[in-house]
């Protein structure tokens, strides 16, 4: 092979730059003496412009970059308030559907009870019952027969739980609410609030205890414990007012002891308070439930 055809086979490379420096040289040195490898290099050239033209990444529409962000993000971030309507929409059929008619059918027995006996009471009593063994039934295995659908779907447990949460105790808050109104035939409209007092804060409080003793011991032992609480407050009550009917006098520590109780449930600040540390702990727990049950059905 001469010289020259060997410079010649070499043009591409050294137009696309990946000779070496020493081979670069000598095709430059020959380059310099042959008009023939001058011409071919100028034909390399011009077909290297369109080449590259082609290879070239095509340049986007101004803006487009910018819109195409905007949109991704607004698909990430949807709109809160329609977004948690669709999330509250599709927990309603997946809730235990025997609660919607249970709870109701329990408060309207409840509402005629202190209605013949003309006994607020009763309603006070009823509400929180009611609720706490409403949102005990809420989440877990035991009550989501499709959970590990669920666990699949991009709505995170505690948006489900809290979804949940919010349908359940807002309807059992609405039927309470609707209880203690009717009511109002033969209470006044301040003793009307006193009886909304003495059932929201516990209500609140034992839901909040139910939710997480549910998640962690189980729907049954959740509704026995928060049951005997609440209970137990009437039973206090009832020994502190009138110790004659338990026929048992309680002795000075008992005696102050059930007073603290009794005082405790009437204590609404308290009882808020309580509840929003309780539902902290329970949402964090839900962490962990999920591992667990992956844990277990493996
Ligand atoms: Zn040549």
């Amino acid at each position: 092979m001469s010289r020259h055809s060997e410079i010649n086979d070499l043009l591409p490379f050294y137009l696309t730059g990946e000779l070496g420096l020493e081979q670069s040289r000598e095709v430059e040195e020959h380059l310099a003496a042959c008009p023939q490898c001058q011409d071919s290099l100028a034909l390399w050239k011009a077909i290297a412009r369109p080449v590259r033209g082609a290879g070239a990444p095509p340049t986007p529409p101004a803006g487009l970059v910018s819109r195409s962000l905007a949109v991704a993000r607004a698909r990430r971030k949807p709109p809160l308030l329609p977004h948690w309507m669709a999330i509250l929409r599709t927990q309603i059929p997946l809730v235990r559907r025997e609660i919607w008619p249970a709870s109701a059918a329990i408060m309207a027995l409840g509402y005629l009870l202190a209605l013949i006996a003309q006994n607020t009471g009763v309603i006070q009593l009823v509400a929180p019952l009611v609720a706490a063994a409403c949102v005990a039934l809420l989440y877990g295995p035991e009550n989501d027969p499709a959970e590990e659908l669920v666990l699949t779907t991009p709505t995170s447990p505690v948006q489900i739980l809290l979804a949940r949460l919010v349908l359940v105790f807002g309807y059992n808050l609405i039927l309470a609410c609707g209880a203690s109104l009717g009511l109002s035939s033969f209470i006044s409209l301040g003793a009307l609030t006193a009886v909304i007092q003495s059932w929201l804060a516990p209500m609140t409080f034992l839901s909040a205890c139910a939710v997480l003793l549910s998640l962690n011991l189980g729907s049954l032992n959740a509704i026995f414990i928060t049951y005997m609480a609440w209970i137990g407050q009437f039973i206090a009550v009832k020994w502190i007012q009138s110790p004659e009917l338990t026929g048992v006098y309680a002795p000075g520590e008992v005696a102050y002891l059930l007073q603290r109780y009794a005082a405790f449930w009437a204590s609404s600040p308290l009882l808020f308070g309580l509840s929003a540390a309780i539902l902290a702990v329970a949402f964090w727990s839900l962490r962990f439930q999920g591992a667990r049950n992956t844990s277990l059905s493996s």
